[in-house]
């Protein structure tokens, strides 16, 4: 972030505007529905600013700008054509410390404006932290018609009852809890249907009921996806929206944990091969623990939580525990590397079936049932198999499999450091020894590879588009 976004209080403080135009004039109609008092000053103030701030408590001061006017002033803003004075006013207001805006001038501003959605009290502020003032009055205007204006009166409405709901519930998870039912519920409907008195009333209601015995906490196992952070489904990113603690590991994307809510708390888990940083058990005592203190509890994991994810075994303990837990399931390495590889796991022609495999064993005691992964007209996909691919392409063919077999390895599908190298069982080995291939990786197995020639789309550009900043699409 270059900027840290804030709320400033305005309310009866002194300012200062320096210039006497109509740009001049936007910036006062601004400050003063903050409730500041504003002092103008220029050679030639036009009619309707002078009047303006004169209405709000301020002063006109028709002259050259001069430091004094600085003095015991909250915030300065030059509005004017005028370098030499843009730069005395900058400098001025550094050396007292008093906050200063230079409009359209960033090198000249310690703080700068945002684009506003202005659903009073609630504001939306955006910047694109001076880089592009039209992108992010492109995104107002998206977000103007999101947002519906109700917002204003809602707003309002629940303001008014923050100190009765705060003396009515001492807990803090009570009272989160309450307010989520009523911004959720009947009481908000109401309001956005215009039935303001009807809310209220609801409202009421809402705050005479018992309170709901203490918050039973629960679990959600929730699937990140393979990494873009846009293959997450509604369902996961709404409750990563409302968790009040996350546990995630290795193979979630940082972009995918930033999208939990701002103040949960995040604790890594970890889980490399050989170096787990919470081992299994202190995972699943973790989430009960947390649990039992009437915390939802966001169980964060790569890909699906159900496919070597140990999903299943974290929530044996919870049923055992009698913790009530949900489960959304999230798009498996297996499904990205296929997608973003160009790699379609099955065909008509090549293959009718396909098998998910882990090239790492429990124990490492026995080694997987070959005869049965060598068949015709199937892919096999091995998952955590990177550290040990030549045993697994030379037992292929030892059981069987044709040794000019495609197989591709394809590495961090659907993000940024994608590689996909193709080979064969029997030539993997020199192409891995030329074109190193990292963790995450996935291996799959079968005449379905030779298509990536054909059908590769994920190349530089396509992930440049993923990561451009935001496609603005008309509505
Ligand atoms: N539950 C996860 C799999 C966990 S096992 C899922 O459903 O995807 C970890 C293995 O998944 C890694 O060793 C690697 O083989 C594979 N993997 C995970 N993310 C991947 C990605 N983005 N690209 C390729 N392989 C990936």
């Amino acid at each position: 972030m270059k900027y840290l976004p804030l709320f400033f209080n305005l309310k009866d403080r002194p300012c200062l505007l320096v210039g006497g135009g109509a740009v001049a004039l936007r910036k006062a109609r601004l400050l003063q529905s903050a409730g500041a008092r504003v002092t103008v000053v220029a050679p030639a103030v036009a009619a309707e600013l002078a009047e303006l701030a004169a209405s709000g408590g301020g002063a006109v001061v028709e002259g050259h700008y001069r430091e004094t006017l600085l003095e015991g002033k909250a915030l300065v803003i030059a509005a004017t054509d005028d370098e030499a004075v843009n730069q005395a006013v900058h400098r001025d207001a550094t050396r007292r410390g008093v906050p200063v805006n230079v409009v359209d001038n960033p090198p000249l501003c310690s703080f700068i404006f945002p684009a506003i959605v202005d659903r009073s009290p609630i504001v939306v502020a955006i910047s694109s932290g001076g880089q592009s003032p039209v992108l992010a009055r492109l995104l107002r205007a998206r977000l103007e018609t999101l947002i519906p204006k109700a917002y204003s009166r809602l707003g309002a409405l629940v303001g008014g009852y923050r100190e009765r709901v705060r003396d009515r519930f001492g807990d803090i998870n009570q009272r989160r809890g309450f307010w989520e039912r009523v911004l959720q519920g009947p009481v908000a409907e109401s309001v956005l249907a215009g039935r303001e008195e009807e809310a209220a009333t609801l409202l009421e209601a809402e705050l005479e009921k018992d309170a709901p015995a203490p918050a039973v906490g629960e679990v959600y196992l929730v699937g990140a996806g393979p990494g873009d952070p846009e293959l997450l489904t509604f369902k996961a990113l709404r409750l990563m929206q409302q968790a009040d603690v996350v546990l995630y590991d290795r193979l979630v994307s940082p972009e995918v944990v930033d999208l939990c809510r701002r103040d949960a708390d995040r604790i890594y888990v970890g889980k490399e091969r050989s170096n787990h940083a919470v081992p299994q058990e202190g995972i699943n005592a973790l989430l009960v623990r947390l649990a039992r203190e009437g915390k939802r509890v966001l169980r964060l994991k790569g890909g699906d939580p159900f496919i070597f994810g140990r999903g299943g075994e974290e929530l044996e303990e919870l049923s055992a525990q009698g913790i009530p837990f949900q489960v959304v399931p999230g798009i498996t390495a297996a499904s990205a590397s296929a997608a973003y590889g160009g790699i379609p796991l099955t065909h008509r022609d090549y293959a009718q079936s396909v098998k998910f495999v882990t090239g790492q064993l429990k124990n490492r005691t026995s080694d997987l049932n070959w005869p049965e992964l060598v068949h015709d007209h199937q892919t096999i996909v091995f998952y955590m198999g990177l550290h040990r691919i030549e045993h697994l392409c030379r037992q292929m063919i030892l059981h069987g499999k044709a040794p000019e077999t495609p197989v591709a390895v394809v590495q961090a599908a659907s993000t940024p450091r994608q590689k996909v190298l193709t080979a064969t069982l029997e030539t993997l080995g020199e192409a891995l020894a030329r074109n190193p291939m990292e963790p995450p990786s996935l291996i799959i197995v079968g005449e379905v590879v030779e298509l990536h020639a054909k059908l590769a789309w994920f190349n530089e550009k396509a992930r440049e588009a993923r990561f451009a900043p935001l496609a603005l699409r008309e509505p």
